[in-house]
């Protein structure tokens, strides 16, 4: 198996889709092995998207990041990385309207900014950015 993080943003918990949204991680077979609710800061935000951080819209995806609460999970199943980036859709929740309605950026985003969930892109970010939240996963 293999283990991906993920994040419920905070438009995602504010628009109370946090049930949701789990109900159908738990459906596609994922295993929710760690949940935290937290408030991120600016340096935390800053470090997490830190390959962001020379394009335009950095500034504003820290703002957005640290507007509210947001749910840290870290998620397991067989080829969990990719089969979770498929189940939130694409990075542009507006097209993801169009292209993945069943999608669950197409069912609780806005735009290209506002996609209320990430989810890591490869093994070496899961990697890093489990251990980066949860301390006592990162050996593994
Ligand atoms: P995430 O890393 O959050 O899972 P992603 O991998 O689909 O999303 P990235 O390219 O890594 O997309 O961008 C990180 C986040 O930055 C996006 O989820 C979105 O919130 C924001 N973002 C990306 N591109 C833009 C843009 N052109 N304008 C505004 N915000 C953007
Ligand atoms: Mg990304």
């Amino acid at each position: 198996t293999e283990k991906t993080f993920a994040i419920i943003k905070p438009d995602g918990l504010l628009g109370n889709y946090t049930d949701d949204i789990k109900r159908t991680i738990v459906e596609y077979g994922f295993r929710i092995l760690k949940e935290k609710i937290v408030q991120l800061d600016e340096g935390t935000v800053k470090s997490f998207y830190a390959e962001h951080s020379s394009k335009s819209f950095f500034s504003s995806l820290i703002k957005y990041m640290t507007s509210g609460p947001v749910l840290i999970m870290v998620l397991e199943k067989d080829n969990a990385i990719a089969d979770w980036r498929a189940l939130m859709g694409p990075t542009d929740a507006s097209k993801a309207k169009i292209t993945h309605p069943h999608s669950i950026r197409a069912k609780c985003g806005l735009d290209m900014e506002k996609n209320c969930v990430h989810g890591s892109d490869s093994p070496k970010s899961a990697q890093r950015e489990i251990s980066f939240f949860f301390k006592e996963l990162s050996a593994e």
